[in-house]
């Protein structure tokens, strides 16, 4: 298995192997970049089918933090790790305390925070072996109400403030009373997205796999519930993916009638080319990981002295950020995914 020949492999600073003999654990580390400070990312476990199906996961997600962390101007850099094996069945605390041996190894330059297949409760197990473990503290949350740990109220207010930016800057409105809004994926972030909407006055249309999770929304927001195949061709305003990744794809785009895409999913689009492809189709693409960044603004303070009011606001830098990329996607005639890649480069290559 080769690391400096993989197709993922972008100049990572780091790659780390992890093996503990006792507890059976297999877990790789890739720090991608520090320019910017330590790198920051989460500890994934996961059932693997191969260890090199691991490394392909933490080396691009690793890459995609760096990237994320510099658009949502956060001195930190990017990083990952995965823990190989079924959460469920594989992982103990023994296995945890381990990984968190590990973590303090790499000398401060990456800090683990949870991810899927890992919990806040897991993190802490780790935090009794290391410094460098993110995201576990009680504080408020930016609601100012006590907060579990949970990003996703930071990430849901981060990708309405996206929401806004972009409604505004593509259909020229600043209100959002009776702004037509559908929302794929009515979950952590979907449901809050849709509270903040539904109180600006704009106008829901739901779904979800989960049908309980619908009837909520159409309970308490009055959305109306469509059909999973129907939500992404509705003649709406605006998209806003919040299930799946890889959602913008040859198919779905020649259907979309909305004009804006904005929502918190990751990896929206199924390949670089759809973000040309939205483009030429007169869509304008809110690029997904600095809509979806409020999650890890609110981590980051957690290392730095939690205060919600400053969350809140360095969350609002959001707007800042995607009218930066909009006025030089409009100049410079691109699309706005890549221009989101080219900003992020400047600002952590420098
Ligand atoms: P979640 O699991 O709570 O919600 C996702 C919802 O999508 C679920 O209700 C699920 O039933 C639904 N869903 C799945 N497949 C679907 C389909 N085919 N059609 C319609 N609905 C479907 O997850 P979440 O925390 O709300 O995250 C949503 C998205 O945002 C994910 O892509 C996640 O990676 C991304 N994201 C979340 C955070 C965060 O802080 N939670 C941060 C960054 C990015």
């Amino acid at each position: 298995m080769s690391v400096f020949s993989h197709t993922e492999f972008d100049n990572h600073e780091q790659v780390v192997f992890c093996h503990d003999k006792i507890t059976g654990l297999k877990a790789i580390i890739a720090i991608h970049n520090t320019h910017r400070g330590p790198a920051l990312g989460g500890c994934r476990m996961w059932n693997y089918r191969s260890d090199a199906e691991a490394l392909n996961d933490v080396l691009r997600l690793s890459r995609g933090m760096t990237y994320k962390s510099a658009l949502a101007n956060l001195d930190l850099g990017g990083g990952k790790s995965v823990i190989i094996g079924d959460p469920r069945q594989h992982k103990t605390a023994d296995l945890l305390a381990a990984m968190g041996r590990f973590l303090e190894r790499t000398g401060h330059q990456y800090i683990a925070a949870e991810d899927s297949g890992t919990s806040v409760a897991d993190l802490q197990v780790m935090a009794q072996h290391t410094h460098n473990v993110a995201g576990i503290t009680a504080h408020l949350g930016i609601d100012g109400q006590p907060s579990n740990g949970d990003p996703s109220p930071a990430t849901a207010y981060g990708t309405f403030i996206g929401l806004k930016t972009a409604v505004r800057h593509q259909l020229g409105r600043t209100e959002l009373n009776g702004l037509q809004v559908a929302i794929q994926g009515i979950g952590n972030v979907g449901y809050r997205l849709a509270e903040y909407l539904h109180h600006a006055g704009a106008e829901l249309y739901v779904t979800d796999i989960h049908p309980d999770q619908v009837q909520r929304a159409v309970q308490q927001f009055g959305a109306t519930p469509v059909a999973q195949s129907e939500i992404l061709s509705l003649d709406v305003d605006v998209i806003a993916p919040c299930a799946l990744g890889a959602i913008l794809n040859e198919d779905t785009i020649p259907q979309i009638k909305a004009r804006v895409i904005a929502g918190a999913a990751n990896n929206q689009l199924a390949a670089p080319r759809h973000d040309q492809m939205l483009r030429e189709r007169g869509i304008l693409y809110a690029p997904d990981y600095v809509l979806n960044a409020g999650g890890i603004i609110d981590i980051f303070y957690d290392r730095i002295g939690h205060d919600h009011n400053k969350v809140r606001a360095h969350i609002e830098t959001i707007d800042d950020t995607l009218s930066e990329i909009f006025n030089r996607a409009n100049e410079q005639q691109r699309p706005t995914g890549e221009i989101a890649n080219t900003l992020a480069e400047e600002r952590f290559k420098k």
